[in-house]
């Protein structure tokens, strides 16, 4: 396949390349290193640094002509939403609806979209959350996303432009923004391996659904060769708490110390995890790394990063 990967100096979407290009496929770019870092962009992709708010986005559509769309390039920080709704909305509404007109000009046959879980349901009425489930955003960000799926789903009903929105977990694993959505992980262990104290915000029975992101890639891949369209969850189905992650990354960083504690943020959600079942159905997914095998991957990143070695 030629896929273009909206996002692929970031976090996620770095790993769908590695992922992509495992499998042989043909893959470009398109970052404005907002975020993002030339030193996640695999050398076996072509890269190019432009703006998907820009009209340089034409233009790498004309080249590239890609039969497939990863849309993963986003305003991901949840704050800044809050902060500065227009340009959320100018980054994630527009971005993503000049991605889809381009695809439309240049005949893409399927988007797959960098959709959210934790940011779409809102405090769930029951758990795990399918995708029946109400949606309800607390943030700017989360209409945004979720606002995305809308227009997706009319294209294709309107253009027949084939398309699948991902409600991603809380991703975790190698490269991610400490300041991006879900940056819990990245954010604890920096601070352990640096010898400082996390904060947990609330008593620490908070959960979320952890995801590692080799197994987020390999969706997105099975996302783009399946003949599904529509939303899918992606997940673990299982809640884990803040303490317990705390604990998690204590025990392989070799960490003694105790966590500070702080109250709640306003529009955090208490607790979620995310059904998957009709992703298995539809792709034959399911998370394959367990928490702990992904948690002692992440630690081993982030010590070989902070000695100034690997990508
Ligand atoms: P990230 O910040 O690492 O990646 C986003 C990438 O998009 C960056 O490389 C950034 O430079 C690029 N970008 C931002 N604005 C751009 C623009 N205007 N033009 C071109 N490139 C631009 O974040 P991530 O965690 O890898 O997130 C990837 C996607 O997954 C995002 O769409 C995010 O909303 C979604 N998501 C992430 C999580 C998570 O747990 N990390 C959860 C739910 C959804």
């Amino acid at each position: 396949m030629k896929v273009l990967v909206t996002g692929g100096a970031g976090f996620i979407g770095s790993h769908i390349v590695d992922a992509l290009l495992a499998e042989g496929h043909d893959v470009a770019i398109v970052d404005n290193l907002s975020t993002g870092s030339r030193r996640n962009v695999n050398p076996k992709a072509r890269f190019y640094e432009a703006d998907i708010c820009s009209s340089d986005l034409g233009k790498v559509f004309e080249l590239e002509k890609p039969q497939v769309v990863s849309h993963q390039a986003a305003q991901a920080v949840i704050s800044r939403s809050v902060a500065d709704p227009l340009f959320d909305a100018r980054v994630n509404i527009l971005g993503s609806l000049a991605i889809i007109c381009n695809g439309l000009e240049f005949g893409v046959k399927k988007i797959v979209y960098a959709s959210s879980g934790g940011a779409a349901y809102g405090e769930p009425k029951h758990l795990p959350v399918d995708e029946g489930h109400p949606v309800n955003p607390l943030s700017q960000y989360g209409a945004a996303k979720h606002a995305v799926e809308h227009y997706l789903h009319l294209y294709w009903l309107q253009n027949g432009l084939e398309y699948v929105a991902l409600r991603y977990p809380n991703v975790y694993g190698p490269r991610q923004n400490p300041l991006g959505e879900a940056g819990v992980i990245a954010i604890f262990t920096g601070q352990m391996l640096r010898g400082e104290r996390p904060t947990i915000f609330g008593k620490g029975d908070k959960t979320r659904d952890y995801a590692y992101v080799d197994d987020i890639a390999r969706a997105n891949v099975l996302a783009m060769k399946a003949p599904a369209v529509g939303i899918l969850n992606l997940g673990t189905a299982a809640e884990t708490s803040d303490r317990r992650i705390f604990d998690l990354i204590a025990r392989v960083v070799g960490y003694g110390e105790e966590p500070n504690y702080a109250p709640v943020r306003k529009g955090e959600i208490y607790r979620i995890c995310l059904d998957y079942s009709k992703a298995r159905a539809a792709l034959g997914w399911q998370p394959l790394v367990s928490l702990e095998e992904g948690l002692a991957r992440t630690v081993a990143h982030y010590r070989v990063s902070a000695s100034g070695s690997g990508r």
